[in-house]
């Protein structure tokens, strides 16, 4: 089997139908609509492709005119998929390109019509590959790998068609589009081929890339109040747990709301999921650098720190309480005052375990508890406490 241009078609055609086939595979599992527009784009290179076909029957308006009109809406459509993929609205300046398209199709007959006929398709071609490579490009967010190469390769696509415009007309090469004849041409139908590959398989891992993403912070998050939630505190502790040292000590610091249920009760649940959300605003912005906060579930959060003191922890404890039980005493008023009780720990050595560090925070959070409530309980386990136990109320 030689690799004339029908042959080339064939796999053009092949290529294009499974291309449009998995991604519409894909659209069905994750409802992308970048998944459909490029599905598309596929779906019409195969049409547009099979029509080509018909040129060497003598049909040279369907298998010219029409065939390559199928090309540029198919490129219209990938760039659809990447103005969605990317969260971009495209003018409506782009619309200009059906009747420019049109037009063609009064091109006079003549030596010049394949040249001109290449030229203008070509160029249309790479006007929408490189808009599309462009759109692609990192706006202050980092891209995934799948997305860095539909980039590249779509650049690189626009790039050919643009210098295939070119070529077209300026090196006087002959060309017949009825007849395949010109290296052109040859070599573009090559180019096809690659490009399908190309563009398809680097569709589909971007998004991919972004579906795992999207996965991994649904599994790592709380749904409630988007802290991190048990599981992502347990992925991410002991790294910060092994790096505590007499010169960087950590903290981590247990909260539980006080009388929360009376929250629930008085004004219902919906009150008391607002106010766990308030809660979860005030540690984040009250968060320091380099510390990780989760909920562990019910009323129950969690904060670790890094480089931490016995006065970070205290201020960072009176911070919470006092902004956490403002905001709970104007929004939900109950008979006894909703606040906070923390317990925290603090150490200069490696801990044991997440598990240990928490169960030593609890014992504190009991304490602070038993005590009245409101107020922060500290363990300090430093080989140098400044205080083996403080508290602040
Ligand atoms: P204490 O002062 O001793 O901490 O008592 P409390 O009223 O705060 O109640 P406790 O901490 O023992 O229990 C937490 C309550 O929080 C139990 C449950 O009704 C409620 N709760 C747990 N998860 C949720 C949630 O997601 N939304 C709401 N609205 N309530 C929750
Ligand atoms: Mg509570």
């Amino acid at each position: 089997m030689t690799l004339d241009p029908i042959t080339l078609l064939c796999m053009t055609v092949a290529l294009a139908a499974a291309a449009a086939l998995y991604l519409a595979v894909e659209w069905r599992n994750v409802r992308e609509p970048s998944l459909l527009y490029w599905c598309g784009g596929f779906s019409t290179i195969a049409i547009g492709s099979t029509l080509a076909l018909l040129r060497s029957s003598g049909l040279l308006l369907v298998g010219i005119w029409f065939a390559n009109g199928l090309l540029i809406a198919a490129h219209g459509l990938f760039l659809l998929g990447v103005g969605r993929f990317t969260q971009t609205r495209l003018g409506r300046g782009w619309w200009l390109i059906v009747p420019l398209w049109a037009g063609l199709l009064w091109l006079p007959a003549g030596p010049l019509w394949s040249a001109v006929m290449l030229a203008s398709n070509s160029a249309l071609v790479a006007l929408l590959s490189l808009r599309a490579s462009s759109l692609l490009r990192p706006h202050g967010v980092s891209l995934s790998v799948g997305a860095v190469q539909l980039r590249f390769v779509m650049l690189g696509h626009g790039i050919f068609y643009l210098a295939k415009a070119l070529s077209a007309v300026m090196s006087g090469a002959l060309i017949d589009l009825a007849a395949f004849k010109g290296q052109i041409i040859q070599v573009s139908l090559i180019e096809g081929v690659v490009a399908i590959m190309l563009i398809a398989l680097s569709m589909i891992g971007s998004e991919r890339h972004r579906r795992e993403k999207r996965i991994a912070r649904l599994a790592a998050r709380d749904p409630l109040t988007s802290l991190y939630n048990r599981r992502a505190l347990e992925v991410r502790a002991p790294h910060m747990l092994a790096s505590a040292s007499h010169d960087a000590p950590g903290a981590l610091l247990l909260i539980d709301i006080d009388h929360f249920k009376q929250v629930n009760d008085l004004h219902g649940h919906n009150a008391g999921d607002q106010l766990l959300v308030a809660l979860s605003e005030i540690i984040r912005t009250h968060l320091p650098q380099g510390a990780v906060a989760a909920r562990l579930g019910g009323d129950e959060f969690v904060i670790l720190l890094k480089h931490a003191s016995v006065d970070r922890i205290v201020e960072l404890g009176s911070a919470l309480r006092g902004r956490f039980h403002q905001a709970a005493q104007q929004r939900f008023p109950t008979p006894d005052a909703v606040t906070l009780s923390v317990g925290a720990t603090f150490f200069d050595q490696p801990p044991a375990s997440l598990a240990a560090l928490i169960e030593q925070g609890d014992a504190a959070l009991y304490e602070s508890k038993r005590n009245g409530r409101n107020s922060l309980r500290l363990k300090d386990w430093t080989t140098t406490p400044q205080a083996s136990q403080r508290s602040a109320g």
